[in-house]
């Protein structure tokens, strides 16, 4: 019988400094649908968020931005196939 995961409930998110988060401000204006970026992963909430990753604490850089960037990145980025050209 195949395991279900249920939807009704909130798991606990990994933290940025685990999933290896990062912002570089260098690619804040870069084309984020081209490129290893929260923008175009599959996980990415707009505006600010992250469905696997939390919003606050440290990260890789223990710089606390306290959102999930577009610009930011991480370690378990997923392609979002709307989103990257
Ligand atoms: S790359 Fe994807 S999984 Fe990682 S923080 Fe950004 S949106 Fe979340």
């Amino acid at each position: 019988m195949a395991e279900v995961i249920p939807t009704d409930r909130q798991y606990p998110k990994l933290s940025k400094a685990t999933s290896g988060y990062l912002e570089i401000e260098l690619f804040k204006n870069a084309d984020l649908h081209t490129g290893y970026f929260c923008y175009n992963c599959a996980y990415f909430i707009k505006d600010h968020h992250c469905a696997i990753v939390e919003d606050t604490g440290p990260d890789v850089n223990a710089v606390e931005s306290g959102v999930i960037e577009p610009h930011g990145l991480c370690t378990l980025w997923d392609p979002n196939e709307k989103e990257t050209r």
